[in-house]
């Protein structure tokens, strides 16, 4: 399968086309932006980290029956995925209290909650992607009843299966974003990355940062967070 036109190039990713209308090719870069875009860099070695990553945990979902778009791995980048329309919301899953829900709810980082909380963004670049609850998703029509109810049910899946995996190679599962897509028969499936960009990761004994935190917040090492969690989950 090989790469025809650009279809889109994103902050992280670029799209193409392939001979089959279905089927597009994602191909992970090196760029790294935060804080809406303000903030830009590289992080060398970062798109074949968050390729590989994002391929085998897609791969784990799917034993564990949630639908994803992964379809075959081509190179270190590269990766054939069935094309999706995306549905226009980040959903967002926290079991420790990090980021933006600190900042918001004015608490401390690290504390973890009894239950996960679920959270959507309107996926809207002009807008700055806001906050958004499921009856304005559903005023919006950005999704139906039952899409918003599916997602919410395959995030929480989500979260059990990576959280008991990332336990095993000894790092927390903080809070990670998702987005989903629908199929052109309407099937919902679980779309675009699931890396150190979209995860909050802690090594589980020392609550050092192995994600995008640290190139938001300076706190420098951050080729070397991403080559850590990727030694731990290729277990090399
Ligand atoms: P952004 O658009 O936020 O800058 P990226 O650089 O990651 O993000 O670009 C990848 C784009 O591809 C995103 O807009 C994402 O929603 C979209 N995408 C992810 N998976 C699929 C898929 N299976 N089919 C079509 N588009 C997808
Ligand atoms: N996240 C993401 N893309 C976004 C916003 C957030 O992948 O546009 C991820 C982020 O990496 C973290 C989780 O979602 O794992 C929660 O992010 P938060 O709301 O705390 O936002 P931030 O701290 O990035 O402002």
């Amino acid at each position: 399968m090989e790469k025809k036109e650009q279809l889109y190039e994103g902050k992280a990713k670029k799209v193409f086309a392939t001979t089959d209308q279905n089927l597009v090719i994602v191909s992970y870069k090196d760029d790294a932006t935060a804080f809406d875009g303000l903030k830009k860099g590289t992080i060398v070695g970062k798109g074949v980290v968050n390729n590989r990553m994002t391929n085998m945990m897609m791969q784990l979902l799917e034993q564990h029956g949630v639908p994803t778009h992964f379809v075959k791995e081509l190179s270190d980048r590269d990766t054939v995925v069935k094309k999706v329309k995306i549905v226009p919301l980040e959903v967002i899953i926290r079991n420790v209290s990090a980021g933006s829900f600190a900042k918001r709810y004015g608490v401390e980082e690290g504390i973890v909650f009894d239950e996960p909380t679920i959270e959507f963004s309107y996926k809207n670049d002009d807008l700055h992607d806001p906050l958004i609850n499921s009856y304005h998703a559903l005023a919006l029509h950005l999704a139906s009843k039952k899409e918003i109810e599916t997602i919410k049910a395959y995030a929480f899946k989500v979260n059990e299966v990576l959280k008991e995996y990332f336990l095993t190679i000894g790092v927390k599962l903080i809070d990670f974003k998702l987005e989903f897509g629908r199929l052109p028969d309407g099937t919902i499936v679980l779309a675009d990355e699931i890396s150190p960009d979209t995860c909050r990761f802690w090594d589980a004994k020392t609550n050092e940062k192995l994600d995008k935190d640290r190139f938001r917040r300076d706190l420098g090492g951050v080729e070397d967070a991403y080559r850590e969690i990727f030694a731990r989950v290729t277990g090399k």
